[in-house]
């Protein structure tokens, strides 16, 4: 095939491509597409999408068709020193027979992945005049990419840019509209509430009842924003997970700790097991006791008073496992598909229970940001067992030291 019938082929490639992507508003499928339809078209041997995040001024992996979504999380890019950096800085291509030999590659990358750069293909993501990331191909199967490469992956490039922004409107409008749902109700019980402090035959303990039901409305305000920002970041994809080792029983001991008074408010009690030599764990420490927090106050809230909350750690070569066993109230069948939806909270514990129902969400997005699973096994008026499975990373710089040991002969 000469150059004039692949580039012809190439657009037709395009026109299918703008229709799938037209088609669907979840961002990550989305990008999963384009980065697909990017290796189709330019032959390459991978492609990546970094988005870019303009308060930190860095980008960060978003999807690559050759890495791993841990791998990913714990990539970042600067703005400076970066070829990525360039092009979103330039708002201009860049076309390299050589990436090492450039002056502007970013060499720590590739110490993390280990899959080497050769030649490479970089667009900026352009919509409304805003840079909203950078989508690049790497090492082309055969040859270097050509001028026509370029075309294609500019045209790509802007249908891209356009849907990713879509989803991303799409995405916040959905979640803004349900969140101005969920502040009504407060809203409209602390309205109710002034007014009726203002009115003269009121007596001093009804005025009382009013002050406190004004403040556990107002508690629940200002944990409902804050839960809400903390999904809302998760949900757009724009957190940047840290992973770090580190050691799982004190992690645990330390959330133990934190809900130690709450438990005592019920008589429940807590109790941790888990093997004496479990290895040290990779993940983001910080969020990984954000999830253990919530579903511990989840065990705590839902549970009968002296009842009990029984955490348990298992771990193989493979992955480890946390568990999290209440003996409280439990949750009916019919409303176990819906717990790890947005604001989605049991009938039954509503008004009796303070909660937003967006703890799971956020559970679940830090979950699966890690690679893992979070799941949920219940029996009404018994109790309720929350399972993570995470998987173990594989690619870190300290396990591959401890798979080359693992290989040592003696
Ligand atoms: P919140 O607790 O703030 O309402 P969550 O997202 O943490 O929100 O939980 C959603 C709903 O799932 C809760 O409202 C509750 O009905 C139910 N739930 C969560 N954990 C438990 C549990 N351990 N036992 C019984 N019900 C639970």
């Amino acid at each position: 095939m000469n150059d004039t019938d692949k580039r012809l082929q190439g657009y037709r490639r395009l026109i299918d491509i703008a229709r799938d992507l037209a088609s669907t508003l979840e961002l990550d499928i989305l990008l999963n597409r384009i980065v697909s339809a990017a290796v189709d078209l330019t032959e390459a041997a991978a492609a990546s999408i970094l988005l870019y995040d303009d308060t930190a001024r860095q980008l960060h992996f978003q999807v690559a068709t050759n890495l791993d979504l841990q791998t990913m999380r714990g990539l970042v890019v600067p703005l400076d020193g970066s070829i990525a950096g360039w092009i979103v800085t330039n708002r201009k291509p860049v076309l390299i027979d050589d990436a090492h030999a450039d002056p502007r590659f970013y060499q720590n990358i590739e110490q993390v992945t280990r899959y080497p750069t050769e030649s490479m293909l970089g667009v900026p993501l352009i919509t409304k005049d805003k840079v909203v990331g950078v989508l690049e191909v790497i090492n082309k199967q055969k040859g270097n990419f050509t001028d026509s490469d370029e075309d294609l992956i500019q045209v790509l490039s802007a249908q891209a840019a356009v849907a990713i922004e879509n989803a991303r409107l799409f995405q916040q409008s959905d979640l803004v509209t349900e969140f101005v749902h969920e502040l009504r109700t407060p809203l409209a019980t602390i309205g109710t509430a002034t007014y009726l402090l203002l009115r003269p035959e009121i007596s001093l303990e009804q005025r009382e009842s009013i002050i406190q039901s004004i403040h556990s409305e107002t508690m629940r305000l200002s944990s409902l924003t804050a839960s809400f920002l903390d999904l809302a970041r998760l949900e757009s994809g724009r957190v940047q997970f840290h992973l770090t080792p580190f050691d799982l029983q004190t992690m645990l001991t330390e959330c133990m700790q934190v809900m130690q008074s709450k438990a005592d408010e019920t008589r429940i009690r807590m109790s941790l097991e888990m093997p004496a030599d479990f290895p040290e764990v990779v993940a983001d420490r910080d969020k990984m006791k954000q999830v253990m927090l919530n579903l511990i106050s989840n065990a705590i809230k839902y549970n009968s008073s002296n009842g009990l909350v029984e955490i348990t750690a298992e771990s193989n070569p493979k992955q480890w496992t946390l568990s999290i066993r209440d003996t409280g109230v439990g949750i009916p069948t019919k409303a176990l598909p819906h717990l790890f939806q947005k604001f989605y909270r049991v009938q039954a514990s509503e008004g009796k229970v303070p909660g937003t129902g967006l703890g799971l969400s956020i559970c679940k997005q830090i979950v699966s940001g890690h690679g893992g699973s979070i799941e949920v096994k219940s029996r009404l008026g018994k109790g309720t067992v929350f399972t993570i499975h995470i998987p173990r990373q594989k690619t870190t710089e300290r396990e591959k030291v401890f798979e080359l040991d693992g290989q040592e002969p003696n």
